[in-house]
């Protein structure tokens, strides 16, 4: 099959590969789309420690399958699939206090390479996080199942009311994903904190209140005055860099809670007003990844259509194209691109 390899940072090569072959529980899934992810980006740029190079690549996938391993039962060659690239052990610690999202093992397995024509999928993610692909939905959409998991986990846990005020910091794809679940949750009130006219534009299209600030002092005066003087009741931080961390906590109302939900480059630090977090009792949370459960929502959400992501897919591209799909992410053009084999 052809696949594309990440071989060092900045290097792509779409060339010959076996075509992977399942093993017991296992499944391997013909691609129909796969979605460019703000990880894949990372990697390509910087390299990622997870994916020692060179690797396959890609993560966000729907397809059919198309050879099912010796023992799988619920799924048959040629099912439409909708998955997540990684399942929890069910037996560690914390898959048995129903923090699977923190199993031991949950990134050991992770699934690389939809960026091809095939990809396999372990047992376990065939047992739990992988489901039949509604009619009703899109390759393109039902490939969003992984970062809407990420997103409805931290939403899950806030609890956050119809009435809050949502800031949310950044607008890509993971930002336009929190408004679109805190839009289903019928929050009225989110406004989206961003830097590029052609993201804010989205967001507001998808009913955001939009406030464009380059600047973080403008940007607080802003919030403050847009919130009648007190601040977010909820802010959820999206761009994972350390002096956005730092910032976001002046964004928030007393009392109210900051997600961190963006992920910094590992040995970054921040520091925090100690007056600000005790005295006005602001809440931090750092959500990672996502349950089991959380899967199950998102995948409801998106075959019942309460979410509709297809606006956020800026283009389709063919799988030869992802090294010019890639640099337009570079550029800060786009959202997100769906990549589709040649002969669609
Ligand atoms: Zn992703
Ligand atoms: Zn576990």
């Amino acid at each position: 099959m052809l696949a594309h390899l990440l071989l060092e940072p900045g290097k792509i090569s779409y060339e010959e590969v076996e075509t992977p072959v399942p093993g017991p529980g296992e499944v391997v899934v013909r691609v129909s789309t796969a979605l460019t992810c703000g990880t894949d980006l990372k990697a390509f740029l910087r390299g990622h420690p997870k994916m020692p190079m060179p690797t396959l690549f890609g993560h966000e996938f729907a397809g059919d399958v198309a050879f099912a391993g010796k023992g799988v039962r619920s799924f048959r060659e040629g099912d439409a699939v909708m998955a997540v690239p990684t399942a929890p052990c069910k037996t560690c610690y914390y898959c048995k206090r129903e923090q699977e999202n923190l199993c031991t093992t949950i990134m050991d397995n992770m699934v690389l390479g939809a960026y091809a024509e095939y990809v396999k999928l372990p047992a376990a993610v065939v047992e739990t996080n992988m489901f039949p692909k509604a009619a009703s939905l899109d390759y393109a959409e039902a490939a969003l199942l992984e970062p809407l998991s990420c997103v409805v986990h931290a939403i899950d846990r806030l609890q956050v009311r119809p009435d809050d005020t949502v800031l949310i910091i950044g607008a890509g794809a993971i930002s336009l994903l929190h408004l679109l679940v805190l839009k289903s949750a019928g929050v009225h009130d989110v406004i989206v904190l961003g830097r590029r006219q052609y993201r804010a534009q989205m967001a507001e299209d998808l009913g955001a209140k939009v406030i464009l600030a380059s600047e973080p002092d403008q940007a607080q005066a802003e919030i403050i005055e847009a919130t009648q003087g007190r601040g977010a009741d909820v802010v959820i931080e999206c761009t994972g860099q350390p002096s956005v961390w730092e910032r976001a906590i002046h964004y928030a109302r007393r009392g109210g809670t900051v997600v961190l939900f963006g992920g910094c480059p590992s040995g970054t630090r921040v520091s925090f007003d100690t007056a600000r977090l005790h005295y006005d009792q602001i809440t931090l949370m750092s959500p990672f990844h996502f349950t089991p459960r959380d899967v199950r929502k998102a995948q409801t959400l998106l075959s019942e259509g309460s979410i509709d992501g297809r606006s956020l897919i800026t283009g389709t591209y063919s799988f030869p194209e992802l090294h010019r799909v890639l640099n337009l992410l570079q550029r800060g053009q786009g959202i997100k691109y769906a990549l589709v084999p040649q002969s669609a």
